[in-house]
């Protein structure tokens, strides 16, 4: 297949989009300077119709030419706190007409005169041409990299991601960033039902992601859309495979919304991902220490208290007390967040230093309903970190610095 590609320059009103609820997986805010995606990825949902792309999604490529421009302006009005997250699941920042536009790269240099944490998704390891960018981003705030990746064998990697980077580039790259100390793991997904997704493919894969020191390894299952994006998949492997085709045409023929597999399929992929997860002492979440100090204090105790519930509900601990409490926080934050975004003239620290006098007056527990839990949460407002393999807090870490949002250098 051609890797040819044909490009529409575009100059775009608005660029970034906030997220919400803001999760460490995709940031606060986030935004992508392509649209569609040269990797061709046989399995991508960029190519599911409702999400608009037009043309052949390989080869016809949207450029936000004016991205960078636009990033700066919106940067210098950003009122919250929360990383910028470079992604989308239509496209990515690192793919092949990245080297000749370098978009990317231009929006690299203004992100590093900028105090805002940025996480990137990419399957190319071209992200490490900007490396001296991202290292100033992590110096002033924090860098995480997540890069996709659901096996160690690089003969069936190229017939399923032909344009993206070898395994060995992904896992060269990993290990770099995680030698100059900044933050990376890996979007374990979709792994393909009988072709990747065996307890010794997956044993392989995380043997090899021990050794580069990523932090987590965030496991999905692929799942086929009904339309171009099926079609495209399954067509993509008839010749080669027509057997195990029809086993995949067959698992995924229900047609469920979200092109999910069937729940047993799923369950025992959970299962075994589970175990071997644990015997690798891999984080499946993002872990606390890596997001910690980048989001605001209220956005940090909402997606603590998320984890927390998937956690021990994980372990078998009984969490409907958790849950109570979480909708309670919930309900608390709610009215300030719509109060505060209505009054430009408001600064969200405020919001943070609300959080903290509640903490110290005792009066959390009473917004909470759980005395336990207020007391956990005063440690953690006063720099804790929940280590996630030992559901313990660890000490202080005083290299982690809340950032300071919309100042530049
Ligand atoms: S890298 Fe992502 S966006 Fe690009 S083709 Fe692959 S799955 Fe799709």
């Amino acid at each position: 297949m051609s890797d040819s590609h044909i490009l529409h320059c575009v100059q775009v009103k608005k660029l970034l989009k906030k997220e919400n609820p803001a999760f460490p997986f995709g940031g606060k805010y986030r935004f992508s300077p392509y649209m569609a995606c040269g990797h061709r990825c046989t399995y991508c949902d960029g190519r599911y119709e409702k999400y608009h792309v037009e043309g052949d999604f390989d080869h016809d490529i949207t450029v936000r030419e004016n991205a960078p421009e636009l990033l700066e302006k919106e940067l210098l009005k950003l009122r919250e706190p929360g990383p910028i997250c470079i992604s989308s699941g239509i496209s990515d920042p690192y793919q092949p007409v990245e080297k000749k536009l370098q978009i990317t790269r231009e929006c690299a240099e203004v992100l590093s005169r900028f105090n805002h944490p940025v996480i990137v998704h990419t399957k190319s390891s071209m992200i490490l041409r900007d490396i001296e960018h991202w290292e100033e981003v992590h110096r002033r705030s924090a860098f995480t990299l997540m890069i996709s990746l659901t096996m160690a064998d690089d003969s069936f990697r190229s017939r399923v991601e032909p344009g993206a980077s070898s395994v060995e580039e992904r896992l060269k790259t990993l290990a770099e960033f995680r030698k100059r100390g900044m933050n990376a793991g890996i979007l374990a997904m979709p792994f393909i039902p009988y072709l990747t997704d065996s307890r010794e493919q997956m044993e392989e894969l995380l043997t090899a992601l021990k050794k580069t020191g990523v932090q987590f390894a965030m496991p999905g299952l692929l799942t086929l859309k009904k339309g171009r994006q099926k079609d495209f998949f399954l067509n993509s492997f008839k010749k080669e495979y027509p057997d195990l085709i029809e086993k995949l045409a067959a698992l995924f023929s229900n047609e469920d919304f979200y092109g999910s597999p069937p729940r047993g399929y799923s369950h025992s992929f959970h299962s075994r991902m589970d175990s071997l997860w644990k015997e690798f002492e891999m984080d499946d979440l993002i872990p606390h220490c890596v997001y910690h100090g980048q989001f605001s204090l209220y956005d940090e105790i909402s997606i603590l208290l998320r984890d927390m519930i998937i956690l021990y509900g994980k372990q078998g601990t009984r969490v409907s007390r958790l849950k109570t409490a979480s909708q309670k926080f919930s309900a608390w934050l709610t009215p300030r967040k719509t109060y505060y975004a209505r009054r430009r003239n408001l600064d969200y620290s405020a919001l943070e230093q609300e959080i903290k006098a509640l903490a110290t007056s005792g009066e959390l527990t009473k917004v909470l309903g759980n005395e336990k839990l207020a007391e956990f949460l005063f440690g953690i407002i006063n720099g804790a970190v929940l280590n996630y393999q030992t559901l313990k807090p660890d000490a202080r870490n005083e290299s982690l610095q809340r950032t300071i949002v919309g100042t530049k250098s």
